[in-house]
């Protein structure tokens, strides 16, 4: 018996090195956290390698040098890529569950590939897979895999987990595939979301489109009972808190004070996207400098976004709205020896950011909509001495464990700027106090805690589906 985790990405980066294939595992959260479990014994790690199908031959040599390292390549062809990734998933599935209904898209062509790349997962679990084998779905790309392997495999144990939120069924019904997307989910036997609130509307989407019955978290779907559930991911905590004491970082650190003098450190960072809120933020910068300016040359604000799927004409237009607020900002502001913004758009290794994370008086986030939001827990991690301040939206899923940090609403631009004064003003002692217990709960539900009750609850859901036949 063992365990498939399967995500649309695997844990790893091919590059061509003249010719040369090199693999190399991902450090993500997810990859670590799971890679107690992957590479044990006989376990596996199914998705698509990331690299575009290319000749068959290149196919066979891929899939035996990634059978080393417990990995199993589901290859993707250009046109899969751009219609079930790009497509459906990127510009239908985001939009909707991150509250964004005017960017989605309905286009019949993505949700067949969609279906077809979901099959394509399904037959190539079918050629690991045994009877007895728990399997565990990672994210909106695969929602039907679930009820997709169900059919044929009536009895096997499937988890399903949903990294980002699950919106309010007034967004979800917008959906023309609805039903299918929901009956298929329900073939998972554990359905595990980041918030109660994701799981509220679970809930209450599949009691209105589907012939269910629910009893808490309970719902009985064509005479099986599925559980659905809140899993807050951690992180790996204790990775963050060595690196911030590493010598490498102690490096970059100084190097970093030495070049900003005494100012202090706003930090954000981010993936370009409409859900984080980048614009409204420099609003509340650009306040802030704008009402007191006895800031300017106190204080900077450091921010990072990470480029991502910039071939979509909406990341294409915000990333030239932040160009343009990032410039006005300086245009207006910066001094001889100061500038307001320092705006990198690319993404940087872990001992820079871990750097960042130490040297930052106060660490800025504040997405429209997060699943949950790494990056702050990854600041708390980091903040080995308990100082700093966490500013935090409402409408991230950490929110709800971080409840310590200021929470903000990210649509209050004035609220905002409020609590970057009180951010830069908090007495040390409150500092101390709220960054004590937030680094409590990150350290308390790490990444590794998260695995394992998750697993444990996938067992005990079993047990009781057995109980009751
Ligand atoms: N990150 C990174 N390089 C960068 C900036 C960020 O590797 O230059 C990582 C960061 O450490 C975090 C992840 O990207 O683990 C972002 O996760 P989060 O949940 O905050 O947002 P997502 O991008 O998943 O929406």
């Amino acid at each position: 018996m063992k365990t498939i985790i399967v995500s649309n990405r695997l844990p790893v980066k091919i590059t061509n090195n003249n010719g040369e294939m090199e693999f190399r595992q991902s450090e993500g959260g997810l990859a670590t956290g799971l890679g107690s479990i992957y590479r044990q014994g006989n376990n596996m790690w199914l998705g698509w390698p990331g690299i575009e199908a290319a000749d068959e031959e290149n196919h066979d040599e891929i899939t035996a040098r990634l059978e080393k390292m417990n990995l199993y390549p589901v290859f993707l062809t250009q046109e899969e890529i751009s219609l079930y990734y790009e497509g459906f998933s990127n510009e239908t599935l985001w939009p909707i569950f991150h509250y964004h209904p005017t960017y989605a898209r309905y286009e019949q062509s993505y949700w067949d590939s969609y279906v077809e790349v979901n099959k394509k997962f399904k037959e190539a679990i079918f050629k690991i897979a045994e009877p007895g084998d728990t399997i565990w779905i990672h994210d909106y790309q695969l929602l039907l895999l679930p009820g997709m392997i169900r059919q044929e495999q009536p009895n096997i144990t499937i988890g399903f987990f949903l990294h980002i939120p699950f919106p309010s069924y007034e967004l979800f019904r917008l959906i023309p595939w609805r039903a299918e997307i929901l009956d298929n989910m329900l073939g998972a036997d554990l359905l595990g979301f980041h918030t109660f609130d994701d799981v509220r509307h679970f809930i209450s989407a599949v009691s209105r489109i589907l012939p269910v019955h629910t009893s808490a978290n309970e719902i009985s779907y064509n005479e099986r009972v599925v559980v659905a559930e809140t899993f807050p991911m951690g992180i790996d905590d204790k990775k963050f808190e060595s690196l911030a004491d590493s010598s490498e970082v102690l490096e970059n650190a100084a190097a970093l004070r030495e070049s900003f003098g005494s100012s202090k450190m706003i930090l954000s960072i981010d993936r370009l996207d409409y859900s984080k809120g980048i614009l409204q933020r420099l609003q509340a910068f650009d306040i802030l400098l704008q009402k007191n300016p006895e800031y300017i040359e106190k204080v900077f604000l450091y921010m990072i976004v990470v480029p991502s799927r910039d071939t979509v004409s909406q990341y294409k237009d915000l990333r030239d709205e932040i160009d343009k607020l990032v410039g006005n900002i300086n245009a207006r502001y910066r001094t001889l020896n100061w500038t307001p913004v320092n705006y990198y758009y690319r993404s940087f290794p872990v001992e820079m950011l871990s750097a960042l994370y130490k040297m930052a008086e106060v660490c800025l986030i504040s997405p429209m909509r997060d699943g949950m939001n790494l990056v702050s827990k990854e600041y708390v991690a980091s903040r080995t001495n308990n100082t700093g301040v966490l500013i935090l939206s409402e409408m991230a899923g950490a929110a709800k464990e971080l409840i310590d940090a200021v929470i903000v609403n990210p649509n209050n631009v004035g609220e905002v700027y409020r609590a970057i004064i009180e951010a830069l003003n908090m007495p040390l002692e409150e500092q101390q106090r709220r960054m004590q217990a937030m680094r409590e709960v990150v350290s308390k539900f790490n990444i590794r805690h998260w695995v394992k009750i998750y697993m444990d609850r996938l067992q005990e859901v079993k047990a009781m589906q057995g109980s009751m036949q």
